[in-house]
């Protein structure tokens, strides 16, 4: 039986974190994310832990990781233990799926997006632009296979986690309320490592919360579709659940969230009175006011300000 780490109880205390994919340079939605944890965290007296999501390798970007970092150091943003790697940690991802697939609730498949597509298309269902694809079951065996360890054929395939029926999940949101997914009809059948054997961020971002103990998960609102299967996979791996709270996105002219698709730029860190302009803009989304303004403000100063203001009550417009 592999021994599972129980996450840390209350009792602990905060412990936040914020995940950044080094796709590119932190950006000004990013920054909110980041800046949105980091004041959590410091008004609750809490630790703030950073860790580089980096095991969708196509679309990491050399040096990213790095640069992230220090737009983060210019900005104060201070974390309190060694930043981790995701990808220095496949063995934990490993041993996560192995307990999956010895609760016989894995199975593999080998469908491509085209086929998932036009299954879908069959029945008729439309999957709107920039939303997932919910998996139609099209090769969901009846009978579980058993998954063995180094069998070439099953290391080629993709591995989904297989749903129990009619799986509603609910769970509150610090700033949103009262949420509710049912993951049979919004999600699907989901993928839990890749057909070129990279863990999905579903199954890492557990795995890694858990680890690290994590208590309070803050972050932007376009995750906010994930959270259900998140806790899902927290239930069935016998973790425990953290609390979550989603910022407001930051939306381009077009109404898109900012991201490095749509071309997003980098906040500017070179000085101090850039970094704290960055630092102003993201409050402000964050709701945050009367924050001092004067050009002689320390970030130092500004950040003590911020975090007394902060009071999780921000107002989605
Ligand atoms: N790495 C994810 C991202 O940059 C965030 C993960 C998380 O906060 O759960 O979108
Ligand atoms: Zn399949």
């Amino acid at each position: 039986m592999l021994n599972f780490k129980n996450p840390s109880s209350p009792a602990d205390g905060y412990r936040g974190r914020f995940a950044p994919s080094p796709t590119g340079p932190l950006h000004g939605g990013s920054l909110v994310a980041a800046l949105g944890s980091w004041l959590d965290a410091r008004k609750n007296q809490g630790k703030w832990l950073l860790r580089i999501e980096d095991l969708d390798t196509p679309r990491c970007i050399l040096g990213a990781d790095q640069e992230i970092l220090r737009q983060l150091l210019a900005c104060g943003l201070t974390w309190d233990e060694e930043p981790t790697w995701q990808s220095r940690h496949q063995e934990r991802y490993k041993k996560a799926l192995e307990r999956l697939n010895e609760l016989q609730i894995t199975f593999p498949c080998t469908c491509s997006r085209q086929s998932i597509a036009n299954a879908l298309e069959a029945r008729g269902a439309v999957t709107p632009r920039n939303q997932e694809m919910v998996y139609p079951g099209v090769c969901r065996p009846h009978e579980r296979p058993k998954y063995k360890e180094g069998n070439a054929t099953l290391d080629e395939v993709a591995w989904r986690l297989a749903l129990p029926p009619d799986l509603t999940i609910e769970f509150e949101d610090l700033i949103l309320g009262q949420q509710s997914q049912n993951l049979n009809e919004e999600v699907g059948d989901f993928v839990l490592r890749r057909r070129n054997g990279v863990f999905t961020y579903q199954l890492a971002v557990v795995v890694d919360d858990a680890e690290q103990g994590i208590t309070h998960i803050v972050r932007g609102a376009d995750l906010l579709n994930n959270t259900a299967r998140q806790i899902h996979l927290q239930r069935i791996l016998g973790y425990g659940t953290p609390s979550y709270l989603h910022l407001p996105l930051v939306l381009d002219e077009h109404g898109e969230k900012l991201s490095k698709q749509t071309l997003a730029s980098a906040i500017h860190t070179e000085n101090e009175q850039q970094a704290l302009q960055e630092l102003r803009k993201a409050a402000r989304h964050l709701g945050l006011r009367n924050l001092p303004d004067g050009r002689a403000t320390s970030i130092a100063e500004w950040l003590l300000a911020a975090t007394q203001a902060w009071d999780r009550k921000i107002t989605f417009s």
